[in-house]
């Protein structure tokens, strides 16, 4: 007896439920239009939103870098791993958000992982959003804090949860501030109010919304503080990654240098973790630089993300909760969210279905990444591959 084979079983039920996942045929290129089996498609599946993951600026940055100062780190940060280039952008991350310091972890995944049990333990408890990310929800989980999932940005919920929850040591509250799928932003004002009354921390992941929202590109928090100007500095853990609007790849967490002498202490994907290349920081640097001197992109993308928005609404497509560029088409079940996601490929649109686990049960949807690079002509071809598709399935 194979003693994997219990692998295959679970596969094959996953095929039956249309919920097995493939590995799709590898992309070349990056940007708006890419490369897949020999065919070129307009891509809708990036989080590339400021078109900077194919930017020679950046690319430049990290050829030189890797010439200067080699590949791989060999070695995690408090050991040897850390480059003139991590603390460079270590310190510029903390201009740039204007907190005392950040900490550069090889992912925003690691970053959550070992973040959240660095703040809490078994004494404590943590309220965090039922759509929070994946990597939130494994730092929870690692963390053996007493969980709270309140429903999605429901702050009369959040809040009945923390009076009732007064015996802890500790209490952390964590919301992403973009969700991934719904593409609607996190009450900040609301928790950050309610961190207050309750005397619980607050940390908020800005993982889509960096470089995006906010009049500097800030991210959410920079977005609520037209109505409340204090946000950003009651929000106490700040996490964000470069792999998205920044174009790059890489997470990181800002805010007290408190605070971050801690994590560096005790955040385990931080202490235990090779240092990520000193070109990824190299092309970080440039990146920042660009939200800084390019506030079109941002508005670019929103604009275009509004406009697809208002047009796939007109033609009564379930756009969901969203008010940002992440645009879901909410279909419900995984087999036709799967056969549209063909049938646009068909057409030169590469937009990916998502089912669960990603998504709740029987909500399956086609999520649409809009970025700066699209351009007009292209969320046209979109909208009229789309209006085809819905004519075959119906
Ligand atoms: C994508 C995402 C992450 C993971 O970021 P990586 O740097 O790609 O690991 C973390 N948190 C949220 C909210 C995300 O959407």
């Amino acid at each position: 007896m194979d003693p994997l084979r219990w692998v295959d079983d679970q596969l094959r039920q996953l095929e039956d439920a249309d919920l097995l996942r493939k590995l799709p045929p590898p992309l070349r290129a990056a940007g708006a239009v890419v490369e897949i089996d020999g065919a070129q498609v307009i891509n809708f599946s990036s989080n590339d939103y400021l078109g900077l993951a194919a930017d020679q600026r950046l690319i430049e940055a990290a050829a030189n870098a890797c010439y200067q100062q080699g590949l791989g780190r060999g070695a995690s940060p408090l050991v040897s791993g850390r480059s003139e280039l991590h603390d460079q952008l270590e310190k510029r991350l903390a201009e740039f958000f204007a907190t005392d310091a950040a900490l550069l972890f090889p992912t925003s995944f690691a970053a959550n992982a070992g973040i959240i049990p660095a703040l809490v333990d078994r004494a404590d408890a943590i309220y965090g959003d039922e759509k929070n990310h994946a990597s939130i929800i494994d730092g929870c989980r690692l963390s053996r804090a007493q969980r709270h999932i309140y429903p999605h940005t429901d702050m009369a919920a959040l809040e009945q949860m923390l009076a009732g929850g007064k015996q802890y040591r500790r209490r952390l509250i964590v919301s992403d501030s973009l969700f991934s799928m719904d593409g609607d932003l996190a009450p900040l004002p609301q928790l950050a109010a309610l961190a207050e009354k309750y005397n619980a921390m607050l940390m908020v992941d800005e993982a889509h919304a960096i470089g995006v929202f906010g009049a500097q590109g800030r991210g959410v928090a920079e977005h609520f503080a037209t109505e409340d100007p204090t946000l950003e500095q009651r929000i106490h853990i700040r996490v964000g990654t470069f792999a998205k609007a920044l174009g790059a790849a890489g997470g990181f967490v800002y805010g007290s240098s408190a605070l971050i002498r801690w994590l560096a202490n005790r955040a385990r994907t931080y202490v235990f973790s090779t240092a990520h290349p000193a070109a990824i920081c190299a092309a970080g640097l440039v990146a920042l630089e660009i939200v800084d001197s390019e506030p079109n992109r941002r508005s670019t993308v929103l604009e275009n993300a509004s406009q697809l928005r208002n047009q796939l609404r007109q033609r009564n497509w379930d756009t969901g909760p969203s008010t940002s560029q992440i645009i879901p088409l909410q279909i419900g079940s995984p087999a036709r969210t799967m056969q549209i996601a063909q049938l646009l490929r068909d057409r030169g649109i590469w937009a990916p279905g998502i089912r669960p686990p990603s998504v709740p049960p029987d909500q399956s949807l086609l999520r649409l990444g809009i970025t700066a690079a699209h351009t007009p002509q292209m969320l046209d071809s979109l909208v009229s591959a789309l209006s085809e598709v819905r004519e075959i399935v119906k």
